[in-house]
C-alpha cells in the first residue's frame, strides 16, 4: 500500500485528470472530485489543437510563450504512451486572404519555424473539400491533436488503473486530503481557501460539430473558423466570448461562426450542425495560474484559456514537482500564481 501524501483534486477536466494521474504514478493516494458527468467541461467540447506555432501566431495572448507552448507540447509523446491514445502529428495548414497568411506567415517566421508553403494541388491531397478560392497555403507540422472526449476516457481509466478514486461531487474544500489541488477551470467554488481564484474571468467558446460530413484531413485553421476531424464527423470552432460564464447556445454566435466554416468547406452550407459551449478559465497575462498558493498546502492548477490540452502534461508536472519537491523547470516562474502579487514595478 502507498504511503504517499493523501492529496485531494478538485475537478476532472483536462488539467485535474493529467495532475492526478502523474501524481499517482509519484506515489501519491489522489481522490479526484468532480460533481459534473464525465467530460461535461471545456476539456470536454474542445477540439485538442496541441497548437504551439498557430496559438503563437494568431492568438494574441499566447504569442510571448512561444517556448513554453512548444515544451508542453513536447511533453505529449510521453502522456500519449502512458494512457494509451494516438496523437495526430499531421500539422495544420493556415488558409485565408493575403493579408492573413503574410501575417500568419511573419509570426510564424519570427519564431523561427518554416512553414511550407502548398500550392492548390497539395491543399487539395491534405484538406479535401476546401473551398476552390482559396489558392495556396501555409502548412505547419509543429501543431499537433489529440481527440478530446476519448482523451478524457484514457484519462480517467489510466487514473482508476494508478489506484485515484473518484467522488461525483463538488469539493468545498481538502475533503480529507492533506494537500488540495485546485483545477475547476473556470469556477470559484474554492476561493475560500484559494482567494487567487478571483484573478479569473470565464471566456465562453461555441463549436460546432456535424456528422454529415467526414474530414480526414490536416486542420485548418481560417479567418473566424478552424476546421478539424472528429470521429464520424467534423468540428468547426470556436468563439472566444469574454466575460461570459453561462454555457447557453446562442444563434448569433453560431451563425458566424458557421458562416466562417462554409468560407472554408463550401460543402457544410447544408449540413446541421449541433452547438456546444464550454467556458475557459483565463488570467491576466493569458498563461495559467500553476503551483503554491497563499494558503498553505493549496496548490492552482487553473486558468489554461485556449491551451488547457496542450498544457495540461506540463502543468502535471509542476504540481508534482511541488509536491515532490523536485525540479519545477525554467517555466514554474511564469506560471507561478505570486506573480500577480507582486508590486508593479
Ligand atoms: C470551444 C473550446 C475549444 C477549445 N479548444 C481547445 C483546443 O483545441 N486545444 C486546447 O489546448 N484547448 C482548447 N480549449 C481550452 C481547453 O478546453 C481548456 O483550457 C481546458 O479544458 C481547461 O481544462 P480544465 O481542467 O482547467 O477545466 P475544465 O475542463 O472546465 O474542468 C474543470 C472541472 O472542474 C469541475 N469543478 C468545478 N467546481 C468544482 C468543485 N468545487 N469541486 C470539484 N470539481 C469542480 C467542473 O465540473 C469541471 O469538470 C478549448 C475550449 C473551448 C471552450
Amino acid at each position: 500500500m502507498s504511503k504517499g501524501p493523501k492529496i485531494t483534486v478538485a475537478g476532472a477536466g483536462a488539467l485535474g485528470l493529467t495532475t492526478a494521474l502523474a501524481l499517482a504514478d509519484a506515489g501519491a493516494r489522489v481522490t479526484v472530485f468532480d460533481p459534473g458527468a464525465d467530460g461535461d467541461n471545456a476539456s470536454g467540447v474542445a477540439a485538442g489543437m496541441l497548437a504551439p506555432a498557430f496559438e503563437a501566431v494568431l492568438d494574441a495572448s499566447a504569442a510571448p510563450h512561444f517556448p513554453l507552448l512548444m515544451a508542453a507540447r513536447n511533453l505529449w509523446p510521453a502522456l500519449e504512451a502512458r494512457i494509451g491514445v494516438t496523437v495526430d502529428r499531421s500539422g495544420a495548414v493556415a488558409v485565408g486572404d493575403e493579408e492573413f497568411l503574410a501575417r500568419v506567415d511573419g509570426g510564424l517566421r519570427r519564431l523561427g519555424l518554416h512553414p511550407t508553403e502548398l500550392e492548390r494541388a497539395a491543399l487539395d491531397g491534405l484538406a479535401p473539400g476546401l473551398a476552390a478560392g482559396w489558392g495556396r497555403g501555409l502548412l505547419v507540422r509543429e501543431d499537433w491533436r489529440i481527440e478530446a472526449s476519448s482523451t478524457l476516457a484514457a484519462l480517467r481509466r489510466a487514473a482508476v488503473a494508478a489506484g485515484v478514486e473518484f467522488r461525483q461531487a463538488a469539493a468545498a474544500g481538502f475533503e480529507g486530503g492533506e494537500r488540495l489541488v485546485i483545477a475547476t477551470g473556470a469556477g470559484q467554488d474554492l476561493a475560500v481557501v484559494a482567494p487567487e481564484l478571483a484573478r479569473l474571468s470565464p471566456i465562453k467558446g461555441h463549436i460546432l460539430r456535424t456528422r454529415e460530413r467526414a474530414y480526414r484531413g490536416v486542420v485548418v485553421r481560417g479567418q473566424g473558423a478552424y476546421v478539424t476531424g472528429a470521429p464520424g464527423g467534423l468540428t468547426l470552432g470556436a468563439t472566444m466570448e469574454a466575460g461570459l460564464g453561462d454555457r447557453a447556445v446562442e444563434p448569433s454566435q453560431v451563425e458566424p461562426l458557421r458562416a466562417a466554416g462554409v468560407r472554408l468547406f463550401p460543402d457544410l452550407a447544408g449540413a446541421a450542425f449541433v452547438a456546444e459551449t464550454g467556458v475557459r478559465g483565463a488570467t491576466p497575462d493569458g498563461l495559467p495560474m500553476v503551483g503554491r498558493g497563499r494558503h498553505q498546502d493549496v496548490l492552482l492548477a487553473v486558468g489554461a484559456r485556449r491551451n488547457g490540452w496542450l498544457l495540461a502534461p506540463l502543468i502535471a508536472r509542476l504540481i508534482v514537482a511541488c509536491v515532490t519537491e523536485g525540479e519545477a523547470g525554467p517555466f514554474a516562474e511564469a506560471m507561478s500564481p505570486a506573480r500577480f502579487d507582486a508590486p508593479a514595478k
